[in-house]
């Protein structure tokens, strides 16, 4: 047998928070217990039959069969631009301009490795979307966290980021609408950041994976649309909460062509592409009629309005997501943020997240996912209010 050792960085991943939790949701399992698990940001909505019956039919062209090109097909790359441009009248130019994914967190995972040297600052969110830190981490970067408080409307302070720090930061990371306190940005945060990142030449990674999951009419707006944007970052996005397709793993990033062939050429030496017949499918995803997707953010908007309005009324202080599938909530006085995950899941069998997961800032709050149906979400609503 030999001695199998784990490298330095898989060794210094942060803890894994949730086994605690974890170990008590099996337990209740175990027991019988109804679980609603709002724990998950997966929707379980399907995705739309129309674009499950393009992949049926792209499945058995034999051309697809092959390697795909690391980059992505022009095809889907040409959807992707015409994409933007109809919604946030951004031009992208589909051969330079825009990347495919295999996911979005495969890209946030993999640029690190494309401009980040040992010892090199990455300017993160906390709490925030793990793979920010993880993936500066594995880089051999360090990560320098920018809380995301609610007295600032959960934006970065980037007046605290000492000039040391500043002159040492490759990339920025900014998540809008935000994973996981579900907060949004407006315009002059963005070119707040551009100045910033002008400044001390920082590469800005905006990721937008719920700009299309907004509530009451009000859409985000995109980081690309703002001026000068597009000289200093790229935008992230992704088909997976857009058009609940999470299990197809397809995202793409645009923006910045000298920041997207930098990805590019870690992407060509790692992986192959995205199945084209996904790509196939994607395009006609790309191409769904508004109406169809209005139809998906109003399943979110009641659960969010029935999750909202329950957990106001029982005295809890809760952000109301203007987009997003997630409602960030502090816990009662009493409780930290672990703590009271633990009471309602023993006590309610309603699991949500514990916000100190997300980062040290976290703590205090809990994330619940919207990824039930809306009569468990008004059940969990009621359990609650039988342990509070
Ligand atoms: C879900 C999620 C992603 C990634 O989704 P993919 O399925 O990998 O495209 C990226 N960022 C945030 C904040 C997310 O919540």
């Amino acid at each position: 047998m030999i001695d199998v050792q784990l490298a330095d960085r898989v060794r210094s991943l942060p803890p894994y928070l949730f086994a605690t939790i974890d170990k008590m949701k099996d337990e209740a399992l175990a027991r019988g217990v109804d679980l609603i698990n709002l724990s998950i940001g997966d929707p379980d909505v399907p995705t739309p039959q129309h674009i499950v019956e393009a992949m049926q039919a792209a499945v058995v062209k034999a051309e697809h069969h092959q390697y795909p090109s690391y980059e992505g097909m022009l095809s889907f790359r040409t959807a992707v631009a015409e994409w933007y441009k109809a919604r946030f009248n951004v031009t992208l130019d589909a051969k330079t301009e825009v990347l495919s994914l295999i996911g979005s967190k495969e890209g946030i995972g993999h640029i690190p490795l494309a401009f980040v040297n040992p010892g090199d600052v990455v300017l993160v969110p906390s709490p925030g979307y793990p793979v920010y830190p993880v993936g500066t981490l594995f880089a051999g970067g360090e990560s320098h966290l920018m809380p995301l408080l609610e007295k600032n409307n959960y934006l970065p302070d980037f007046t605290i980021i000492p000039e040391d720090v500043l002159k040492r930061a490759k990339l920025m990371f900014l998540n809008y609408p935000n994973n996981p306190t579900s907060a949004g940005a407006p315009k002059s945060f963005y070119e707040e950041a551009i100045a910033l990142a002008k400044k001390y030449n920082i590469i800005i990674c905006h990721d937008a994976a719920y700009s299309e999951v907004y509530f009451d009419g009000e859409r985000p707006m995109s980081f690309l649309e703002v001026d000068g944007a597009k000289e200093v970052g790229i935008e992230f996005h992704s088909l997976s909460k857009t058009y609940n397709m999470t299990g197809w793993r397809i995202g793409f990033a645009v923006g910045n062509a000298q920041v997207l062939a930098g990805l590019g050429k870690i992407k060509s030496n790692l992986d192959s592409g995205v199945f084209q017949a996904v790509q196939e499918a994607s395009i006609v995803a790309l191409r769904t009629d508004d109406a169809i997707l209005a139809d998906l953010r109003r399943i979110f908007e009641e659960r969010r309005d029935v999750m909202y309005e329950g957990l106001t009324s029982l005295g809890l202080k809760v952000q109301k997501p203007q987009a997003t599938f997630y409602l960030w909530a502090k816990v009662p006085d009493g409780h930290d943020s672990s703590g009271f995950v633990a009471h309602l899941l023993n006590n309610a069998g309603v699991l949500g997240t514990p916000g100190v997961g997300f980062g040290a800032p976290g703590e205090g709050y809990i994330r619940f996912a919207l990824t039930k149906p809306v009569g468990r979400i008004r059940e969990a609503v009621e359990r609650i209010k039988k342990v509070l």
